[in-house]
Formats: structure tokens, C-alpha cells, sequence
């Protein structure tokens, strides 16, 4: 069977409307690489296309590209891939998920498409209803049941129930069929091939500028033990599994000898790497036998200690940790099970480690109030004029479906618009808003977040003495914050 294997693109990010040629790469996810290889060792014959990294600042001008490159493609099947773990690689591409399968029903009824990610689980038969042009939507991983829906010739109404794990969407009707697929060892799966980016650096080059090394994100474990409250939203995220060294090193093989050299591993997509100290000792080593220097992973507050942060320091030049915020009713409201005074002396560790710290923190948290984000934004300056952190990447909060946050709204007096495409953090319309803060002023409360980190940095190296965090001034602030009442 052809098979087109596609990853969505969203809508540009808030620099992207000021910019739209930005000459850098989008980093590549590779979770739809490890369906492509699964599907090419059952005989199939695959295509792949990063959408994300070509229209990453799609226009509507773009949609006549889009339909020649759709056109210029061989398949009978198409599959969408999502990832299964990333809330912000699935919420916001819902509208070029349209675009796109608009285009193939177009082309051909007939052609089947499957969608692959976590949509499914998040939104349920909804999915459908937005994406009436999807014939099956899989729930959880999908690797090990794909097959049987490429190979059924037609699902209909007599045949549906040997299906499960799925939505499908028979005669019009969606057909919600219970359970989820999982993959309890990601270790039986092949070593992912590379190669599939091709195509994508081909397309890449063709229209937008030569590729000397795109960079390329690798994942070396599945899952968190963690459930915050504006995170997790499947059901089987929980469940930690780790892929095996030997495997890594058969991916980083692939990677180095795949597109004329011209694929870089950059970054972990691991949401905890740090949580299993004999993994991260193994990945540490291929890497490091591999002469790969990272720009950074993700670790945890609580999952970081002295030795991983010596062996993460061979192979990594920063480490990321999601603080969100330094007000202690909204980490408890967000179920973040951190203490925040532990920042300090592990960044210190970090920093003594020569690499880089940095913190995201999340704008528009409930339970918070105008004054406790003053706060929060005195901190952030506070935590770069000191040198106390490298960066902080502040991020507007983002009710994706099936997160606590969204199916409880009412519990955390929030009101949420469910304007899919606008679900970006980093700089989309704000879709949350409650008693405290409007949607404007949470996104301007995102600006000036990026006012007050540009502003730290200019003040670093001016400091004679350590600043006390805390010193602001509410009354004219909540001045500021009058002028976007709704
Ligand atoms: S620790 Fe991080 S990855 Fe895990 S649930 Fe919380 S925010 Fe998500």
C-alpha cells in the first residue's frame, strides 16, 4: 500500500506574524519517523512530510502550494501524526488537519485517512465532528494496530466491532469504539530511519531556503509520573517506559548517515529524562561516544540531583525546568507538586556544571491574582539581573481539551473559548480567562513578561549587590492592567 504520512503545521507563532520568513528551522519531531519505520518494515511503501516545517507561518496566499504539494504525492492512504505526548504539537493543528484532508477528499474520496496523536482521547467524537474527512481516528499509540485499519478494505457496519481504540466515521456516522492502544515496550519497535526526512529537506530547500542542518529532536522515554493540572490529559500518561541504549545508538547511527549528513540531534522531547538515574547514565553515554553536544532537555524540580547533572553535563548545554510560576496557591491549584525554594540550589548546581538553566513559567495560572503576577514578573527580573537563571521562557496557560484544567473549568472558575487553532503558548490568543484576569490582560501580562526578561538582561553585570525580590509598585501596575478591562 502508498502510504503519506503527514505532521500538521499550526498557525504561526506571534513572531511569525511580525516575521514570516524567519530563516531558522523548526526543530523535528520524530514521533511520526517511528510510524513511518513501523510501517515500512510491514511492506508498505512510505512517504513523509513535515508540513510543520515548511508552512510554519502558513498564509492563506500559501493553500496553492499546499494543494500542489498534497498533488505532486503517490498514496492511497494518508495519515496525520501528531505526536502522542505534546499538547502543543495536537491542539493547534486541528485547522491544517482540515485544510489538508479537504484537499485529499477532493482530489479522491476514496483515498482513506487515519489520524494518529492525541486528539482522539482529547477530544472524542468532537474530533470527528471538526474533521468530518477523517475516516478513523486512533486512540493512544498506534503502531501495533494500524495495520488492521490500512488493510480492511472497507469498515462498515458489519464488520466495525472487531475494531477498537478508534473513532471511525462510517456512512456519516461516528462510531465511538472504547479502549486505548499503548505500546509497552517502544523497544520491539525498529530503529527509527531517518531517511523519511528527504522529502521534507527536498521541499524545504525548493521553497524555502537551503538546509545546511536541520535540527532533529529525539525521544528516549514515553510518559511522566507527574499529572499537573494543565498537562496531562491521556490516560496512560503515567505509565514511564524508557527506550533501551542499544536502541539510541542505532537511532543516532541512522541519524548521522541519513540526508547527506544534514540532520543535527539538537534536543530531548523526553517530558521527564532525568526520572531513571541508570538511563540517563546509558543515553548520556552513546551520546557522548557519538560526540553529540545537545542544546538542552527537560528535567524536574524534584527528579535533578548532583551526579545526573554531572553526567548531563557532557552531553548538554542547558537544562530546562518547569517552574511556572513562584506563587504557591497556583502551583498547589496546578497540582505541580514542586517546592520552589529548591530552584535555587539547583540552578547553582547547574550553573557550577557550566551549563545553562532555564525555566518556563506559565502566564495566566488560576488562583492567581494581578498582584500575585506582579510578583511573579518582579521574580522573573529578579532571577536574571542575578544571574540566578540563564532564561525563562514565559508561556501563555492553555486549556487543552482533556486536561484537568478544562473538563473541571467550573471547579477553578474558568471560563474557556474552545478556539482550537489559537491553542499556542507561546504567543496565541488567550482562550482561558476567569474572575481575576481577562483574556487581554493575560496576554498583555504575556508581553510584558518579555519586556521585564529583555530588561533583566540589560541589567546583568550593573549589579554590584544582589537585588531583593518583592519591591514593585501595585498601584500603578493595576493602572495598566485597568486600561484592558473587558
Ligand atoms: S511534570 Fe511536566 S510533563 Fe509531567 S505532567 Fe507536569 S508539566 Fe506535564
Amino acid at each position: 500500500m502508498n502510504i503519506l504520512v503527514i505532521t500538521p503545521f499550526r498557525k504561526g507563532k506571534l513572531i511569525e506574524s511580525v516575521v514570516s520568513n524567519i530563516m531558522n528551522y523548526e526543530v523535528v519531531n520524530t514521533a511520526p519517523l517511528q510510524l513511518c519505520t513501523y510501517l515500512k518494515s510491514q511492506g508498505h511503501d512510505v512517504e513523509y512530510i513535515s508540513m510543520q516545517n515548511i508552512f510554519r507561518s502558513y498564509k492563506d496566499e500559501d493553500y496553492e502550494r499546499l494543494k500542489l504539494i498534497i498533488h505532486s504525492c503517490k498514496f492511497d492512504v494518508l495519515v496525520f501524526h501528531t505526536d502522542y505526548y505534546m499538547n502543543n504539537t495536537n491542539t493547534a493543528t486541528i485547522f491544517s488537519i482540515k485544510l489538508i484532508s479537504d484537499i485529499v477528499k477532493k482530489m479522491d474520496k476514496n483515498k482513506r485517512i487515519i489520524y494518529c496523536g492525541k486528539l482522539t482521547e482529547m477530544l472524542e467524537d468532537e474530533l470527528l465532528q471538526l474533521l468530518p474527512n477523517i475516516d478513523i481516528a486512533i486512540r493512544g499509540e498506534s503502531e501495533l494496530v494500524i495495520n488492521s485499519f490500512i488493510e480492511e478494505k472497507n469498515i462498515n457496519f458489519d464488520n466495525y466491532k472487531k475494531f477498537n481504540g478508534c473513532l471511525l466515521n462510517i456512512d456519516k456516522k461516528i462510531v465511538n469504539r472504547r479502549g486505548a492502544n499503548y505500546i509497552d515496550d517502544y523497544n520491539k519497535l525498529p530503529a527509527i530511519d531517518f531517511s523519511f526526512l528527504d522529502k521534507t529537506i527536498y521541499l524545504i530547500e525548493k521553497y524555502i531556503m537551503k538546509v545546511t542542518k536541520l535540527p532533529i529532536s529525539i525521544r528516549t522515554s514515553y510518559g511522566c509520573p507527574y499529572a499537573c493540572n494543565f498537562c496531562k490529559n491521556t490516560k496512560d500518561w503515567n505509565k514511564y517506559r524508557v527506550k533501551s541504549s542499544l536502541i539510541i545508538r542505532k537511532e543516532i547511527e541512522n541519524l548521522k548517515r541519513s540526508c547527506n549528513g544534514k540532520l543535527e540531534l539538537v534536543f530531548l522531547s523526553d517530558e521527564l529524562f532525568t526520572l531513571n538515574k541508570k538511563h540517563v547514565i546509558e543515553v548520556c553515554k552513546v551520546l557522548e561516544d557519538n560526540e553529540i553536544i545537545l542544546n538542552g532537555l527537560f528535567s524536574h524540580l524534584n527528579n535533578l540531583n548532583e551526579e545526573m547533572i554531572k553526567y548531563i553535563s557532557r552531553i548538554s548545554r542547558s537544562i530546562l525546568i518547569g517552574l511556572e510560576s513562584c506563587n504557591n496557591t497556583a502551583i498547589k491549584y496546578a497540582d505541580k507538586n514542586i517546592n520552589i525554594n529548591n530552584i535555587f540550589k539547583l540552578a547553582k548546581l547547574v550553573k557550577e556544571n557550566k551549563m545553562a538553566i532555564g525555566l518556563e513559567w506559565i502566564i495566566g495560572l488560576p488562583g492567581i491574582t494581578i498582584e500575585d503576577e506582579l510578583r511573579d514578573l518582579n521574580a522573573m527580573y529578579i532571577f536574571i539581573a542575578n544571574n540566578i537563571v540563564d532564561f525563562i521562557e514565559p508561556y501563555i496557560l492553555v486549556p487543552h481539551p482533556n486536561t484537568e484544567f478544562c473538563k473541571n473549568n467550573l471547579k477553578y472558575n474558568i471560563e474557556i473559548t474552545n478556539c482550537y487553532e489559537e491553542m499556542l503558548e507561546e504567543g496565541g490568543i488567550p482562550q482561558i480567562s476567569y474572575n481575576e484576569l481577562n483574556r487581554k490582560q493575560i496576554y498583555v501580562l504575556y508581553l510584558i513578561s518579555n519586556i521585564v526578561i529583555s530588561e533583566a538582561y540589560k541589567a546583568q553585570g550593573h549589579i554590584k549587590d544582589k537585588m531583593i525580590q518583592g519591591d514593585m509598585n501595585i498601584k500603578e501596575f493595576k493602572k495598566i492592567m485597568e486600561l484592558f478591562n473587558e
